[in-house]
């Protein structure tokens, strides 16, 4: 029954000059999404919200999973559009509209109205109250209040007429493409995907960076990893992966360093080469689902250490969060499932038994020193065999 969706959005209604930009980027990915489902649809801008209309069949629940997808929407609301917006058939039109939508059901109502087009027989209040009145008319079980009411019908006037009642949440934040690009370090846990999708959230495009170390990690760990991907790209498009064989680096650092150190001298490594990564590929900052005291390489004194190599900004959106919050978005967001299947991950398998929790950050770039050399080979060595995988859901 349904030909048409509004689509609300909050946050960029206030962005002044640069608001068209803003609208133009959620038009483009509210397109990106419908895309992927089954039928023919059409976005447009205005006043102030997003109209989609829709040719023949589509699967409705589809076509609103598809725009929850869509970072920037606040709401979705499937409309009923009225061709004929005459009063006479817009009072029966809306009353048919709640007829199918609640049948016999007993609530109570407000109708709220909007109306652009000034020359129609009534001004908005008029609409309120008559078609309050009308309504009433043709269904005395209802009642109408007018501070807390259980259904709220907008009827809006425009070239046609719309009406609807029913309200999805939409992902909330920023459209994509209006914040840049950041390097997300993926690994096959529970955090970094979520807070992958925190950021890109805010309008920023996701590339990502997992470190892979065969035989140690098998093929299917990193598969997990590629899995995660695909289901974050469902709401940040796609995401080229650059995976980086961390073997080498790992053995020499576990052969040369010692092993209560191992951890963040393993992680320094990781950051040089997500931020190498990140440069090269024009992403203005680094992503990690780090929060504070969640293991030994997060205490305050770890991070500050793991820090100390980045020139860029890193991005640990998850830093205040506790772990069943995290365990909540991932599950929100689905990708908890995929997660915790068991397999390995290049940080735990050479973890020294009692890590350093306050390690000093003088005391590991002394250590780092007796890695150079041969490090600077396999960190080239590392660079120069990356593999991408484009990955999109
Ligand atoms: P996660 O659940 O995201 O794996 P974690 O609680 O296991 O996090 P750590 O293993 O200490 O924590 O990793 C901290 C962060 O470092 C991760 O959130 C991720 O951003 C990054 N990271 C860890 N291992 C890898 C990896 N193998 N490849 C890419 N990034 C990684
Ligand atoms: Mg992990």
């Amino acid at each position: 029954m349904y030909q048409a969706f509004l689509v609300k959005y909050a946050e960029i209604g206030i962005k002044g000059k640069n608001r068209y930009k803003f609208e133009n980027a959620l038009c483009e990915q509210v397109r990106y999404h419908l895309e992927k489902i089954e039928g023919d649809f059409e976005v447009k801008r205005e006043q102030g919200r997003i109209f989609v209309e829709a040719t023949g069949e589509f699967d409705f629940d589809d076509a609103i999973q598809a725009m929850q997808h869509v970072f920037g929407v606040s709401s979705i609301s499937p409309v009923q559009v009225i061709e004929d917006k005459s009063w006479e058939n817009l009072t029966e039109k809306v009353g048919d509209f709640l007829e199918q939508q609640y049948e016999d059901a007993e609530f109570t109502f407000k109708v709220k109205a909007r109306r652009s087009d000034k020359h129609y027989v009534y001004t908005s209040p008029e609409i309120c109250t008559e078609m309050g009145a009308a309504i009433l008319e043709r269904f005395p079980k209802l009642r109408v209040d007018v501070h807390a009411p259980e259904v709220l019908i907008w009827v809006e006037v425009r070239d046609k007429a719309y009406v609807y009642s029913k309200v999805y949440a939409g992902a909330g934040g920023m459209p994509l493409g209006t914040n840049g690009k950041a390097m997300l370090l993926l690994s096959g846990g529970i955090d970094s995907p979520v807070a992958g999708y925190m950021i890109a959230k805010r309008g920023v495009y996701i590339d990502a960076v997992y470190f892979h170390a065969p035989p140690y990690t098998s093929e299917r760990a990193k598969q997990k990893v590629v899995d995660l991907a695909k289901i974050v790209s469902g709401y940040v498009g796609p995401i080229r992966l650059h995976v980086v064989d961390f073997t080498e680096i790992q053995m020499y650092i576990y052969e040369t360093c010692p092993h209560e150190e191992l951890t963040i001298i393993m992680r320094r490594y990781m950051m040089r080469i997500a931020q190498d990564l990140a440069e090269k590929n024009d992403c203005l900052g680094l992503i990690t689902g780090e929060s504070i005291g969640q293991v030994a390489s997060q205490t305050m004194h770890s991070l500050a250490a793991t820090n100390d190599v980045c020139t860029m900004p890193v991005y640990r959106p998850l830093i205040g969060f506790d772990k069943q919050e995290i365990v909540e978005l991932s599950e929100k967001i689905g990708t908890y499932e995929t997660s915790i299947l068991p397999y390995e991950d290049c940080c735990t398998i050479f973890v020294a038994k009692h890590p350093v929790t306050k390690p000093q950050v003088e005391i590991i770039r002394r250590s780092e020193k007796k890695l150079a050399g041969k490090m600077d080979e396999m960190y080239r060595k590392a660079m120069d065999t990356v593999e991408v995988i484009l990955v999109e859901a």
